[in-house]
């Protein structure tokens, strides 16, 4: 009998979920995804377009031409999922019914949720570039700032590609500085956490560039208001930030109707899944990838790709009636743009944290040191993953498994 598996969200994880699956499962396996729109952006270049280094249009495709053939699209916003009955109800009243449920709907940007960030001053003096029209209207604004004060501020954790912001601010020095106005603007990095990134040896090599470049770094801010009029951020030990141009990134959060899905998602509509076979929590024939889950790996795109290689040969060993694989270690891997055409490397799971050393072996890519092959690294990585990620085929040398062979466990703290 003919069984159903059914993907929500064709962005990252369920593309190239989608297209691996339909390599490996039988025909008789009908595969269909779900999306509300046809636009796949490619996430990572949103960083690029406020310096003017990337257009929206370069980093935009068809979500429905990345699916291969075998595989039905719907494009269709999902209203709610029925777990008791196995039904995905879309928002113009139609269902589908599934076997299996994959759910791969990434995060959203919450705005609304910050007092005062859409308010007055919204993308005139606060912007965000964590969305194609954030990131198009700050071009604008980078473009005519000459001086002042530059502040970016992450509002809270967990936000996707957590070392964006940095790179935001590693390129904005170096954008001034080209420019010939950096010495009248003051940079200012705002964070919640207690340095300037989760991870020590990481945080510690990050706070020394910020710091070389002379962009100021505010820990432990919990932003409760910003306010766009006045220029300021204000926190909820009522410290205050000012500002003349905000970036900010917005709180972020699941997708809204799995909220709106009795027993899918936690409080912040993520989903919670065991942490090695992705597995939800919810039933064992639903599974989640990518943004959308509650695993304590960072939301990226590395990330999401690693987990496909283990939710495939979950979804085949489910549909077979066998064991599942609880092989996922946490594997990220970021390249992190400091600004003159160099970059940095960090590569990490859930045990071990950035370390120096280099990638994927002894001899490879530099890790958590400044270079160019890196900032190559980082430019390349856009045409793999519409040639290589989102097909679902393997990029050699970078698999599912954290790599240890290059890495210095002796770390110089
Ligand atoms: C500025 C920025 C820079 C980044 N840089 C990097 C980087 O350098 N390296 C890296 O690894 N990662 C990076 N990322 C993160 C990376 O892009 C994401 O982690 C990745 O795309 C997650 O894939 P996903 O499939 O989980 O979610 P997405 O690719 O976001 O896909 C989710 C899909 O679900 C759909 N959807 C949601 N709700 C509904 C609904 N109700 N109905 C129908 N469809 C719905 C959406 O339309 C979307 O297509 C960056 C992200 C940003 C924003």
């Amino acid at each position: 009998m003919t069984k159903q598996v059914v993907i929500l969200g064709g962005g990252t994880g369920g593309t190239l979920g989608a297209n691996r699956l339909r390599r490996e499962l039988p025909d008789d396996v009908h595969l269909t995804v779900v999306d509300q729109d046809d636009s796949h952006v490619y996430q990572p270049g949103l960083l690029f377009v406020p310096f003017g280094l990337a257009h929206p249009e370069d980093i935009v495709r068809s979500r429905r031409r990345q699916l291969h053939s075998g595989i039905d699209y719907r494009q269709e916003s999902i209203d709610h999922v029925d777990l008791e009955t196995q039904t995905v109800h879309l928002a113009d009243g139609s269902t589908l019914a599934y076997d299996l449920l994959i759910v791969a709907t990434g995060a959203v940007l919450t705005p609304e949720e910050t007092p005062g960030l859409d308010g007055p001053g919204w993308m005139e003096k606060v912007f965000t570039f964590y969305s194609p029209e954030g990131a198009a209207a700050l071009e604008g604004a980078l473009a005519s700032f000459r001086e002042g004060r530059l502040v970016v501020n992450v509002v809270d954790m967990p936000i996707k590609c957590p070392v964006a912001p940095l790179e935001f601010c590693f390129l904005a020095d170096w954008y001034f500085r080209e420019r010939k106005v950096r010495a009248d603007i003051d940079l200012v990095y705002v964070t919640p956490l207690d340095g300037a990134f989760t991870k020590p040896v990481a945080s510690q090599r990050l706070a020394g560039l910020l710091q070389e470049k002379d962009i100021e770094l505010v820990t432990e801010f919990n932003t409760g208001e910003v306010d766009g009029e006045a220029g300021r951020l204000v926190g909820y030990d009522e410290r205050e930030v000012p500002f003349d141009l905000g970036v900010v990134i917005p709180l972020h959060s699941g997708a809204d109707y799995v909220g709106r899905s009795p027993g899918l998602g936690d409080d912040l509509n993520f989903v919670p899944v065991d942490e090695h076979t992705l597995q939800s929590k919810a039933a064992p024939n639903v599974f989640a990838i990518g943004d959308a889950t509650n695993v304590p790996a960072s939301k990226a795109g590395s990330v999401t790709h690693f987990e496909g290689e283990v939710l495939v040969e979950n979804v085949k060993r489910f549909l077979a009636g066998e064991d599942l694989d609880a092989s996922y270690d946490g594997h990220a891997n970021c390249f992190i743009e400091t600004g003159f055409h160099k970059a940095l490397l960090i590569d990490f799971n859930y045990e071990t944290e950035p370390l120096p050393g280099h990638f994927p072996a002894s001899v490879g890519m530099p890790l958590l040191k400044e270079s160019r092959m890196n900032h190559l690294g980082k430019l390349m990585f856009q045409w793999f993953y519409w040639h290589a990620l989102l097909p679902g085929r393997d990029i050699p040398g970078i698999g599912a498994d954290m790599p240890s062979a290059g890495k210095q466990t002796e770390t110089a703290h």
